[in-house]
């Protein structure tokens, strides 16, 4: 027995190894990833509910790393936000964003805004607002061109820190969204204090919508609150043709998902844009 002890903590030794080596090679290639130009971006189109124009492209960081392949960013940027990164990392992307949505514009595509998810870190960052404003002014774009969407659980984290940066946002006209909302057990009173133009239905929601009651009665009733604050409610992750239609019966006023497009490199925005879409 003793023998098999001695073994069972071998081979766990080894794979809490194999763990750290893992969890190391992923912060130091991360460290080098920015400059190492690995990480781009695609974009997911938003389109309004009642006549599929597209009104909004969600911006979704990707970074392919030349062994570990395309690590998704639902592993990597817990860890970006971990070592510190995150703020460089944002302001990247919100860099590139806009100065590809200025690309957009002197092209001829005026009516899409850029939405752009904003880390929890990036909420405390000092200067946010400032910089955020000269991003936009170095790319020759009005607040209203930006969306900065901000998950309910960090909105959070401290409300009322949120509703002064929040305020601060929108002096300079950018729209806010609430992602990810319905997983992060916001308290309604400071809902209505957050000066939000969005709110984001969680996709966990969304997927059973036809079949799960308990879903559909918090979509339903979301959709119901929402409208009631005078908040638009996008909905996420919407796959089917059934889904698309119970959501528009119940008035979501936008939707996101692959039903319309799956997240796309730059390139491809401009023919989707001009392509008659067959819904
Ligand atoms: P999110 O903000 O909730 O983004 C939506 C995610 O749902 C994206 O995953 C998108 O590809 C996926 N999605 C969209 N439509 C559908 C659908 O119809 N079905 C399914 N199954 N999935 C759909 P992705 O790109 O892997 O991003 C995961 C998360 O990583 C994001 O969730 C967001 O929290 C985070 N993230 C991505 N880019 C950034 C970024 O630039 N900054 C920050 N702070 N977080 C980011
Ligand atoms: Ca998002
Ligand atoms: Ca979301
Ligand atoms: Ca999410």
């Amino acid at each position: 027995a003793k023998a098999v002890g001695r073994n069972n903590y071998q081979f766990f030794r080894a794979e809490m190894k194999h763990l750290t080596n893992d969890r190391l090679l992923l912060e130091h290639s991360l460290h080098e990833a920015l400059e190492k130009g690995q990480f781009y971006l695609h974009y997911q189109p938003q389109v309004k509910s009642e006549n599929d124009h597209v009104i909004g492209l969600e911006v979704l960081l990707r970074w392919e790393h030349p062994v570990l392949g395309n690590v998704p960013p639902d592993q990597f940027i817990p860890v970006a936000e971990e070592i510190g990164l995150i703020g460089r990392l944002g302001e990247w992307v919100l860099n590139t964003a806009c100065s590809q949505l200025r690309d957009w514009r002197s092209q001829g595509f005026k009516d899409v805004r850029i939405a752009v998810n904003l880390s929890v870190q990036q909420l405390r960052q000092a200067h946010l607002v400032e910089r955020v404003a000269s991003v936009l002014r170095a790319n020759e774009l009005a607040g209203g061109d930006l969306e900065l969407e901000i998950t309910e659980s960090a909105a959070m984290l401290n409300p009322e820190v949120a509703i002064e940066i929040f305020n601060a946002l929108r002096n300079i006209g950018v729209e806010l969204a609430i992602d990810d909302f319905g997983t992060g057990y916001s308290s309604l009173s400071y809902l209505k204090l957050l000066p939000i133009q969005r709110l984001k239905l969680d996709r966990t929601f969304v997927k059973d919508i036809e079949t799960d009651p308990n879903d559909a009665a918090i979509c339903s009733a979301t959709i119901a609150l929402a409208h009631a604050l005078g908040i638009e409610v996008v909905a996420e992750g919407v796959e089917t043709e059934a889904q698309r239609d119970y959501l528009l019966h119940r008035e979501a006023d936008i939707m996101q998902g692959f039903l319309f497009a799956k997240p796309m490199p730059a390139e491809a925005v401009p023919v989707f844009l001009n392509s008659p879409r067959a819904v």
